[in-house]
């Protein structure tokens, strides 16, 4: 069982076609289902009308989902009460330094920025008011084998600290939600862009304290605006159809046929069920304009 999730912050821009179309085919080729869900959390980062534009471009790509779209906004209720457990494991504290604070108060940088320095592990640092709420992590080495990158490893303590599962705004943070959602949903494969890599022993930890079952992950190249930086959906790239996705599967290593570039939609991705395979992808993240159609 395969997933997109989006962040509807604008319109589906290349680098996110290219995680759908790498699920979507992977997910496919197994005779397996794919799911859609709009990651609609962080609300003052939601575009009106984006979610609806996102999946409008979906199925102008000839991509169907199965079931109904799951939205995380209408989720918190599922978000809260793993909170619970995970609160009742005694792993979570009440943390009060403000963002300014960490900053101040973080000796050393990991690999996500500042690393919380464990200020109010044991108890919240006195007269300061409760904000975030976080979870201790264990000194242990997270692994695991990336289906295109390979073996991975990175201990929590030193790349990222005791990390945030709500925030000072009472949002629930992605790392909590994504967790749960696809635990819920029996995702067994998650397929996204690499600038998820060090998220994921963040989401195989809160896996293993909630009993929840590790999905394989698959990260995908980062598709790179010319200028070498991540594409941004705010960037409002043009919407996709069948040369985009022509264009998506040769970034991805893909030898789909110069014939079918600017095919119908339907004929691109039915190649892409059938052909795709994971051993062609690069780890190397690449610029779009790179791309030719030899
Ligand atoms: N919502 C994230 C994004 O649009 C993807 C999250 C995931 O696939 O785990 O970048």
């Amino acid at each position: 069982m395969g997933r997109f999730a989006p962040s509807p912050t604008g319109p589906l821009h290349f680098g996110s076609l290219v995680a759908a179309i790498g699920s979507y085919c992977l997910a496919r080729q197994e005779g397996g289902c794919w799911l859609v869900r709009i990651e609609d959390l962080d609300r003052p980062r939601v575009v009106p009308g984006a979610a609806d534009e996102i999946l409008r471009t979906l199925e102008d790509c000839g991509m169907e989902w199965d079931g109904p779209v799951l939205y995380q906004s209408c989720r918190t209720a599922r978000y809260e009460a793993a909170l619970e457990r995970l609160r009742g494991a005694g792993l979570i504290f009440v943390c009060g330094c403000s963002r300014k604070e960490v900053l101040a108060s973080a000796p050393h940088v990991g690999e996500e920025g500042p690393l919380y320095p464990g200020t109010c592990r044991e108890r919240i640092v006195s007269g300061r008011r409760p904000r975030a709420l976080r979870i201790r992590v264990p000194k242990d080495l997270f692994c695991y084998v990336d289906g295109v990158f390979g073996p991975r490893e990175q201990r929590l303590s030193a790349a990222v600290g005791d990390f945030v599962l709500r925030r000072a705004d009472g949002l629930f943070a992605y790392q909590l939600a994504v967790v749960v959602d696809d635990a819920e949903c029996g995702v067994t494969q998650v397929v996204r862009g690499a600038d998820l890599l060090s998220s994921t022993p963040r989401q195989i930890f809160l896996q293993t304290c909630l009993g929840y079952p590790v999905p394989d992950y698959i990260h995908l190249p980062l598709a790179l605006a010319a200028d070498g930086c991540k594409i941004s959906k705010r960037d409002g790239a043009a919407a996709a159809a069948g040369e985009e996705l022509w264009r998506a599967l040769r970034f991805l290593g893909q030898p789909v046929p110069k014939s079918l570039c600017g095919a119908p939609p339907v004929e691109v991705v039915a190649w892409g069920v059938e052909y795709f395979r994971l051993e062609r992808v690069p780890t190397a993240s690449a610029a779009v304009g790179a791309l030719t159609t030899s």
